[in-house]
């Protein structure tokens, strides 16, 4: 089967697409016939060498498809089952072997390509908004990059909380769609002072929290833009990690909070995976959390994808179809 692979860290042209093995489902495992893979930043970072990973690898963290074999002991799921899942390397391919207990069986009215769309993305933007902050009516906060994969997911969930959502983006496009996600405000962070128009947009107030995945270029602005209290939550660096921190602005500017948080630890129990993942898919099924799903590259052409989106030239969801 045809697989895309990483042999040594690089530009997009480091993404091989060749042949290997036919993946084969051990104790605990259900091989996926994989309609769609998502497409998402962290597989920038592995194929740079951003993030460490033992050479060659097959690249990608989320797909979507149909268990086509169980291994020994698999009771999560049975041949047939329209599944995706998030988490495990390997999903740019055909088929993958998967760790069953990884998968999420999708509900009626949910398509394989839906939920290839919806994991790592759909499920970030859940904890990111019920856990790492728990945004409530009232509440005010600032989403980065919102119309991107996270963005725009992000910006429907926090207007289901009933918080107010103050938004960057980096053209009219994009400014478009951030709106038709629920922002209430949207700053063109290319052309705007983005921490100046947020005191403005708060009555000199700020906001409750800032959702940063873009790291580099907003990290220090997006601090002066809290409330006292407030908390900065550096969840992705799509522009460049940020340097080394001194505590003490914390202090200096409010008795903040910082986190840097990962969505796999917050889906690491079976139990965890399956209440998050069973929110975000009803939502999609029930309407009220749309995927924006606009992009698709074909596997073999997952360089082109890489492009695109490191080029910011990408909305919501890009998908790989194999
Ligand atoms: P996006 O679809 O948001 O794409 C990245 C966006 O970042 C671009 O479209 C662009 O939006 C913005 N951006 C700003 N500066 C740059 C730059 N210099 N180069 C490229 N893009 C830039 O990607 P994802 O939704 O996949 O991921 C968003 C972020 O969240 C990433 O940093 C990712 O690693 C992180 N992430 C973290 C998770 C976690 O649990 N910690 C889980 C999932 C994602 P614009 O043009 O509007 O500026």
């Amino acid at each position: 089967m045809k697989a895309v692979r990483v042999h040594s860290p690089g530009g997009p042209d480091a993404l091989r697409f060749e042949d290997v093995p036919e993946p084969v489902a051990k104790a605990g495992e259900a091989v996926v016939k994989i309609d769609a893979a998502g497409v998402n930043y962290i597989d920038v970072h592995l194929r740079t060498g951003l993030h460490k990973q033992d050479l060659p690898f097959t690249i990608g963290f989320e797909a979507g498809g149909t268990v086509a074999a169980v291994g020994p002991n698999v009771t999560e799921v049975k041949v047939g089952d329209p599944v995706a899942y998030t988490g495990v390397l390997g999903a740019y391919a055909q088929s993958a072997a998967v760790p069953a207990a990884r998968l999420v069986r999708l509900p009626a009215g949910v398509s394989t390509k839906q939920g290839a769309a919806a994991m790592l993305q759909g499920m970030t933007a859940h904890y990111l908004a019920s856990a790492t902050y728990p945004l409530k009516p009232g509440d005010a906060c600032l989403i980065h990059a919102a119309a991107g994969g996270v963005g725009l997911l992000l910006c429907q969930i926090a207007k289901l909380r009933g918080a107010r959502v103050i938004a960057t983006v980096s053209t009219d496009d994009k400014a478009r769609l951030a709106r038709g996600a629920g922002a209430d405000d949207v700053i063109l962070y290319t052309a705007q002072d983005f921490e100046a128009e947020v005191r403005r947009l708060t009555g000199g107030k700020g906001v409750q929290v800032v959702y940063d995945g873009v790291g580099k270029t907003t990290f220090d602005k997006g601090l002066n833009c809290l409330a006292p209290r407030g908390m900065m939550v550096l969840f992705g660096q799509s522009s460049g990690p940020v340097g080394s921190f001194d505590p003490s602005v914390l202090n200096a500017k409010g008795s903040l909070f910082l986190t840097r948080p990962s969505l796999f630890h917050h889906i690491a129990t079976r139990d965890e995976l399956l209440a998050r993942a069973g929110d975000v898919l009803a939502w999609i099924r029930d309407g009220k959390l749309k995927l924006r799903m606009e992009t698709e590259f074909a596997l073999k052409d997952a360089a082109e994808a890489h492009r695109a989106l490191e080029a910011r030239k990408t909305t919501g969801k890009v998908l790989l179809v194999p």
